[in-house]
């Protein structure tokens, strides 16, 4: 399998009938794979595509896959997360705007595609544990995220010793 910076797909052979297909494995590499703090680590995508020739174009289908970095919602600390994404796009010579992406000069360019996918896909607002509670739990406590126990507040603990004699 080999690591690329762009992957295109010459579809001369695939368009002389309707139906061929083609297995596209790569591993692609890409810069700018991140979206602020959230990214691609590495910028790397493996991609197990079948691509075929349809009546309308070409169509690209399978997964693509890599490892998601985003920051944790309540500690900030980085959570490395499994990304598998179905892909299935569609390509046209005269492709429809958001919908298809074009054939040039039979070749289609499915870079742009799966960074795309890969982007949309980043998590926004993982957590690295069901039990993080955050960098200071003590100032921020997180009740709401699980059923913690009721504290005590010590202020109240003294009147607990009190007897009120009418
Ligand atoms: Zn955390």
């Amino acid at each position: 399998m080999s690591v690329l910076e762009t992957l295109v797909v010459d579809i001369v052979e695939l368009r002389r009938r309707t139906g061929t297909r083609r297995e596209v494995a790569a591993t692609l590499m890409l810069d700018d794979m991140a979206v602020s703090d959230r990214s691609v680590v590495d910028g790397r995508i493996d991609v197990a595509l079948t691509v075929e020739a349809i009546t309308e174009g070409i169509v690209a289908h399978g997964k693509i896959s890599g490892v998601t970095r985003v920051p944790c919602r309540r500690c900030l600390d980085d959570v490395d997360g499994p990304m598998t994404l179905d892909f299935h796009e569609i390509f046209e010579s005269e492709p429809t705007d958001g919908e298809t992406w074009p054939i040039n000069d039979e070749r289609i360019d499915l870079t742009p595609v799966i960074r795309e996918a890969a982007l949309l896909s980043l998590p926004l607002a993982p957590v690295c544990g069901d039990d993080c509670v955050g960098p200071e739990p003590a100032r921020f406590p997180t009740g709401a995220y699980k059923e913690a126990e009721p504290v005590k507040d010590d202020r109240w603990a003294a009147l607990d010793g009190l007897h009120f004699d009418e």
